[in-house]
């Protein structure tokens, strides 16, 4: 528990599950009519009404409505408002940008072949909402990033089922944009607790992030690798791993040869996955590769039901004050068997997303400004996907090199080859930096080294 004061813990994150006494006593104990049945709540009652031995010392009663937001309606985003609607939120707000594709039916549990071609966030939602009484799941089909701040302050707890780096840090830097401070000392109750549940193959990961006060995703960004993602063409035409095979088993050969029928794949079947196995291990012998196993095959979906209970448990923490919630960093592996450990990951001082710290960047003035680029991008710490730098020369705004927009790279372009000396740019200057991967600019300073 070293470096966590969980005295300091703020107090809006020491709200209490919501169950509004007005909605309790409806239309009297059947279980199919949307409505609340003697006995219901006994259980949450017991966390929310009274302290136990592991509650937080400030604990209160409360019926406030807990109001949490999932980001992401795909695998883990089905299992997590599974989780948290059967452990009694009735409130939850679902954001996913994509629709429903026939690959999705296999793990994507709350989806159905009807489905296909409509929204995730919606189709999750009706699903919830028909099938658990009183649970209230608002779905927004929407990028993460066309919402702003006013929707995201509403939130109690954000919990992040995806499995995109660059969404996971611009969320992150969306929570610590709403953090407020005065007199540099920071302001508890703007702080809104984000879940995150990431993967890397067999490793999984949960944590818990209080914005400004623990470890932030960039914080501990150089624990990323780059990501893994299988192009179609690979797995369809030059398979080279056993990852390839297997997929093509999976996404390709299932919904094709139909071995059970329309069933969809479902990763906890033996047979299912006995079938994919074996088709894997032929597709591998045609191209010479090795590897495919049983475990591989397997693989992924008892992965995300282990990762997404525990993110599902340290929302059910932080909303009940049931318990103390996780101390920061949960890695488990089950490459072989299952290994799990839990360890506190710090805050890194000069964090280019939560330290208000300004960002240094040292450079000779004989640098060329390609060379900033490169730095942006490849430096373990920021991982910038396709920065744009503008500065302030002689009173006005100059945009020195921006990639997103045609016009503009090509006007910009002839900027990189030059010197940060031939570019005007001075000892000290300040170079406003803006990237896919956070909401808001992030300040670097310039700093000539000789
Ligand atoms: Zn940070």
């Amino acid at each position: 528990m070293a470096g966590f004061s969980f005295l300091l813990f703020p107090t809006n994150v020491i709200i209490f599950l919501g169950i509004l006494t007005l909605q309790m006593a409806v239309d009297g104990g059947h279980r199919d009519g949307g409505c609340d049945w003697d006995g219901r709540w006994n259980h949450v009652r017991k966390f929310l009404e009274r302290p136990g031995p592991f509650t937080h010392p400030d604990f209160e009663p409360s019926t406030e409505t807990c109001k949490i937001l999932v980001i992401g309606a795909g695998g883990l985003g089905c299992e997590l408002l599974k989780n948290l609607a059967l452990s009694g939120f009735r409130l939850i707000h679902v954001v996913d940008m994509d629709i429903i594709d026939v690959s999705n039916l296999n793990r994507q549990f709350l989806f159905r072949p009807k489905d296909v071609g409509r929204p995730k966030a919606e189709v999750a939602a009706d699903f919830i909402n028909s099938r658990i009484p009183g649970c209230k799941v608002v779905p927004h089909f929407k990028k993460i990033q066309d919402l702003d701040e006013s929707f995201y302050r509403q939130f109690h707890i954000i919990v992040c089922g995806l499995d995109s780096i660059i969404a996971r840090r611009w969320m992150n830097g969306m929570l610590i944009s709403l953090l407020s401070y005065e007199d540099g000392v920071l302001d508890p109750s703007s702080i809104i607790p984000l879940i995150d549940g990431g993967v890397e193959g067999f490793k999984g990961n949960t944590r818990v992030i209080l914005p400004g006060m623990t470890a932030c995703i960039d914080c501990t960004l150089e624990l990323y690798p780059p990501q893994i993602n299988f192009p179609m063409c690979t797995i369809a035409s030059m398979p080279r791993l056993p990852e390839h095979c297997i997929e093509y088993a999976r996404i390709l050969q299932w919904p094709k040869e139909k071995p059970f029928g329309d069933t969809s794949l479902d990763g906890d079947n033996p047979q299912h996955i006995q079938w994919v196995f074996e088709r894997s291990q032929e597709r591998a012998a045609e191209f010479n590769i090795t590897g495919v196993t049983y475990r591989l095959t397997q693989g992924e979906p008892v992965n995300n039901k282990t990762r997404i209970s525990a993110c599902a448990t340290e929302v059910f923490k932080i909303a009940t004050s049931a318990y103390i919630p996780l101390n920061n960093y949960l890695v488990f592996n089950d490459v072989d068997g299952l290994y799990t450990y839990t360890f506190e990951a710090e805050r890194k001082e000069n964090c280019s997303a939560c330290s208000q710290v300004p960002q240094d960047l040292q450079f000779p003035p004989s640098a060329k400004l390609q060379e900033i680029l490169e730095y942006l991008t490849e430096n373990a710490s920021l991982q910038m996907k396709s920065p744009a730098i503008t500065t302030t020369l002689e009173g006005k705004n100059k945009t020195l090199y921006l990639q997103s927009v045609k016009s503009i790279e090509e006007r910009t372009r002839p900027n990189l080859c030059k010197t940060l000396k031939e570019l005007g740019l001075s000892d000290g200057q300040e170079l406003a930096v803006a990237d896919v991967t956070t909401p808001q600019t992030v300040l670097f300073k310039l700093n000539f080294t000789a």
